[in-house]
């Protein structure tokens, strides 16, 4: 244990059990069905969870491939070679425990999983800064991240407005949220009066990562995310990502668990609306119907909301949740994956990821050729190398084409010798369906548990109440979603476990 984790953990930065799971039988008593709509890392959770303590449970998902923004999918190239694509890189972060509990299911040591070695951030103005490196736990990490930083001098220290900083630092699950939720993320930025650099290259990269623009987003989930990702985890901004693709690594063996443990996985089948029945649901799909006493939600937001505006039985059963539906169901703004196989590399040094900070369109970059190995055996062949560049907030309207032309532009004004490099291929995609967490949304975001009897919801825009975000609020909702259900069939929970639960400096 590095020194900064021990004091921290002095300090209560720890792992910290949200749920300590049990309290049933290793195998539900009778036989009990559910039905978990969207196959992606939310409704796999759910499903590993229910299948293992032997309920009998359904997973249908609407693509033909599991994964949902985590997906992946075989493609053919014009030269023949068959490539998986992605919905995107992941950062998979070490304090995500449910999430990686969900994985060791299928590789209990994570083998999968390989640290990716530093995390620069980019700007055409300024040096890139650094990001990874940093001792994993608070408060050394900010510390270290204050006196290395050459964004951040002592004197724009003394000049910014610290108590306008104390909120980040005061992270509380209730009060943060009544104080802060109303105003922008922008808002609490510009209160804290530091230099344009530092507010560029510290901040604003961050906040991009959550998919909303900082002046829609919410105050309140900006302190929330900076407490989950820096200051509350004792496990630092260090990530890892798989080296197969997230279809190999992931997909294909939770299914298999799922399966083996007498789940169903069906995709290419949509769920069309939900029917009230005596005994519990009947979920209309694009094929079959499907009855079950229990039913988990885990869709992304908009479909969310199609799906309840088609099921008039909620109404009576669900008001609260149709209420909040017109906006929860609104998602944050588009985001763009363009992925190129190209003649040539950049240089040797660059890293495998990159964030962007102030570049109209582009946020990151990944490497692919230096990262998974069906990507490396193509480059290894062609000479070439697979560049991924991402947008995750960005102008709405604009066809993909365009949106992977003004990356690739923008890149080259932060890396000159990819102008040289020659796209033998492009595959670009546009889409809006992350969750949107605008000023004041919080009070009205739906939790898992629903007001329907035996209707549950999971996914990452689904509110908790521990620190939590994106791929890892989607594996804890899908847990919790299990365990509602477990505990009604007398089965024994998964336990939940999260970061420190409040900020070094929150009141109790
Ligand atoms: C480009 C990109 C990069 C990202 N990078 C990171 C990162 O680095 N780190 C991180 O933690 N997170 C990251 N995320 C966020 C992460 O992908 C999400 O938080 C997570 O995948 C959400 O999972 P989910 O199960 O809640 O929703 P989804 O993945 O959206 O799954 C919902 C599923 O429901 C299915 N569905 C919808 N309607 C129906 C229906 N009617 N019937 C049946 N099925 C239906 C969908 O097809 C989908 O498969 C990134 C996202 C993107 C897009």
């Amino acid at each position: 244990m590095a020194l900064s984790q021990v004091i921290g953990r002095l300090l209560g930065v720890r792992a910290h059990e949200v749920d300590p799971g049990g309290g049933g039988a290793s195998r539900v008593p009778h036989p009990v069905a559910a039905v978990v709509v969207g196959g992606g890392i939310a409704g796999m959770s759910a499903a590993v969870v229910l299948a293992e303590r032997g309920v009998e449970v359904t997973v249908l998902e609407a693509a033909p491939t599991l994964g949902g923004r985590l997906g992946a999918w075989p493609e053919t190239l014009a030269d023949g070679s068959r490539q998986v694509n992605e919905h995107g890189f992941h950062a998979f972060f070490r304090q995500y425990y449910n999430w990686r509990n969900i994985l060791r299911r299928v590789d209990p040591a994570l083998t999968f999983l390989r640290p990716v070695p530093g995390y620069p951030v980019l700007s055409a103005e300024w040096p890139a800064e650094e990001f990874g490196r940093l001792p994993p736990a608070p408060p050394a990490n900010l510390l270290t991240l204050l006196a290395r930083s050459p964004s951040l001098r002592l004197r724009d220290l003394r000049g910014m407005d610290r108590d306008a900083a104390l909120p980040l630092l005061a992270y509380h699950p209730a009060r943060t949220y009544a104080e802060f939720d109303h105003a922008t993320a922008d808002d609490l930025l510009t209160s804290l009066r530091l230099p344009d650099r530092a507010r560029a290259m510290l901040f604003e990269v961050f906040s991009h990562s959550f998919f909303n623009h900082e002046a829609e987003m919410s105050a309140a989930e900006m302190i929330a995310q900076f407490h989950f990702y820096l200051l509350g985890n004792p496990e630092g901004l260090a990530f890892d990502c798989p080296d197969e693709d997230y279809d190999t690594a992931i997909w294909r063996p939770l299914a298999r668990h799922v399966q083996r443990h007498g789940g169903q996985v069906v995709t290419g089948v949509a769920a069309t609306a939900l029917h009230r029945e005596p005994t519990g649901w009947r979920v209309a799909t694009t094929e079959a119907a499907y009855r079950a006493r229990h039913v988990v939600l885990a869709v992304n937001p908009p479909a969310l909301a199609t799906l309840v505006a088609a099921s008039p039985a909620l109404t009576g059963a669900a008001p609260e949740l149709v209420a909040a539906l017109p906006g929860y169901g609104r998602p944050g703004p588009p985001y763009a994956v363009a992925r190129y196989w190209c003649d040539g590399d950049v240089e040797a040094g660059r890293a495998i990821f990159s964030g962007v900070s102030r570049q109209s369109t582009l946020d990151s970059v990944t490497l692919y050729h230096r990262l998974e190995h069906e990507s490396r055996r193509w480059a290894e062949r062609t000479g070439g190398s697979v560049i991924e560049l991402h947008a995750y907030a960005c102008e709405p309207e604009v066809p993909a084409e365009e949106l992977a032309e003004r990356m690739r532009a923008e890149l080259t004004g932060l890396w000159p010798e990819a102008a040289r490099l020659r796209v033998r291929e492009l595959r670009a995609r546009v889409e809006a369906r992350a969750p949107a967490f605008t000023p004041g949304s919080h009070a009205r975001r739906p939790g898992v548990r629903t007001d329907a009897d035996g209707l549950y919801l999971a996914g990452d825009g689904i509110r908790t109440d521990f620190p939590s975000a994106l791929m890892e609020r989607a594996a804890a909702t899908g847990i919790i979603a299990a365990n509602h259900i477990l505990r009604a069939e007398g089965g024994a929970a998964e336990p939940v476990r999260s970061v420190r639960p409040r900020g070094l400096l929150a009141r109790p």
